[in-house]
């Protein structure tokens, strides 16, 4: 990696301020309902606690669009990560101001403090520079470890760096970069991606840097849709996006011209309704009828589908295949994955770009058969669009 990451600074007796991505979904009595975010940031906190640094953590949680409210708090994190670490992480009332200066002040080595939700302050989505300086006080080194926000340019993902002269990547972020950036620059070959999804407008750019790179580019989803209408096919009430029509009729002669694979499904499950208990069929493609809908994959799809993912050595995968939420329209997505963890355990490379595809792979209990699933959503895609992440490209050079 051509970054630095906290192995390559001395941490010793250091302020480290640690941009963490503590966004974790709370129930209605503000219960975190899945911890896998704070789980994640543990080895990069470890590291830098041993090192009897002091530790200034520091996130957002939710949407609180710049106003202090009790539900967006990250009190819960807190305690959670005082039971994980064993160790008291003392609170901030706020990220910026006086009382956090003092307190961020008298932290000594092997102390935490986390700060209050960043978005509390509108400074940190618009990277006001007055903002990123008060978080930058009285801190040496910046260490981020957010990749889910790593895509955008905030105050304590891009900001900060202006004021701190030291400025490195955490384990996370080394990790997500390993694992993305080989599977795209130095991919073991055949090279295979799918794509799902709702819509082609969110991955348009992702296919079209995908073509340089891929051996094979498998697509489902709703995004299907509106490339068999480009081959003059009926689709019913599927999924459609007009404005999009002429790109994918642009893409689908680009992958002709350059002799790319581009595979669309062969058959579909159609519906009769937006439902779970709606009635369904299999059909081909080229059978949709009007009044119904292509809610998943069909078998021969899967089939063709998952010799591809078997006999590929390197396999990205972003987007669920169907409306995966409801069982009846879940197997083809099942399936995908299953075909991923078996081409894993044979020995390919698998990466699972965050966001839909990430939460089925949890679903069907598949974590730990996947080489790397990605805990950022956006910033994987964009990444895999080819795009520099600007929360990375502030990070010091080796
Ligand atoms: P995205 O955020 O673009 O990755 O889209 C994920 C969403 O696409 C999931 O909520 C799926 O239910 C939905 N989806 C996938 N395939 C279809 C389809 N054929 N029709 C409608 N929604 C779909």
């Amino acid at each position: 990696m051509s970054k630095k990451t906290i192995d390559d600074v001395s941490l010793r007796g250091k302020k480290v301020l640690i941009r963490c991505d503590f966004n974790v979904p709370l129930d209605e009595n503000l219960n975190i309902t899945d911890d896998r975010r704070i789980t994640a940031s543990l080895p990069t906190i470890r590291k830098i606690l041993s090192d009897n640094s002091s530790l200034i953590l520091c996130s957002h949680l939710g949407r609180p669009k710049g106003e202090a409210q009790q539900k967006f708090s990250l009190i819960p994190v807190a305690k959670r990560l005082e039971k994980l670490l064993g160790k008291s992480v003392k609170m901030a009332p706020d990220c910026i101001g006086t009382d956090v200066l003092n307190l961020k002040k008298e932290l000594k080595g092997g102390e935490m403090l986390l700060l209050e939700n960043l978005r509390f302050h509108a400074g940190e989505e618009k990277n006001e520079p007055s903002f990123a300086r008060e978080l930058a006080r009285d801190v040496n080194i910046f260490v981020n470890d957010a990749f889910g926000t790593a895509h955008r340019a905030h105050a304590s993902t891009e900001g900060v760096t202006h004021y701190i002269d030291t400025c490195v990547a955490g384990y996370l972020i080394e990790k997500e970069l390993r694992y993305l950036g080989e599977a795209i620059n130095q991919p073991a070959r055949p090279m295979i991606a799918i794509l799902g999804g709702a819509k082609i407008s969110g991955k348009i750019d992702v296919v079209k840097n995908l073509f340089e790179k891929v051996d094979s580019l498998l697509i489902g989803g709703g995004m299907v849709f509106t490339f068999l209408k480009a081959q003059g096919l009926e689709i019913g009430d599927s999924l459609f996006e007009p404005d999009r029509l002429v790109m994918a009729h642009a893409l689908l002669k680009e992958a002709a011209e350059r002799k790319i694979s581009f595979e669309l499904p062969s058959d579909v499950i159609i519906a009769d309704a937006f439902a779970n208990e709606a009635n369904k069929k299999t059909v081909n493609v080229k059978a949709i009828q009007p009044g119904w809908m292509g809610l998943d994959i069909g078998p021969s799809t899967v089939n063709s589908f998952r010799e591809k993912i078997l006999n590929a050595r390197t396999i990205i995968w972003n987007g669920p295949m169907g409306a995966f939420e409801m069982p009846s329209f879940s197997e083809g997505t099942n399936a995908i994955a299953h075909a991923l963890a078996t081409a894993t355990k044979k020995g390919a490379v698998s990466v699972v770009g965050g966001g839909d595809s990430a939460a089925a792979i949890s679903a069907f209990g598949l974590d730990e058969q996947i080489t790397h699933i990605s805990t950022g959503g956006g910033a994987s895609l964009e990444f895999l669009e080819g795009k520099v992440l600007p929360g990375i490209a502030a990070l010091d050079d080796k």
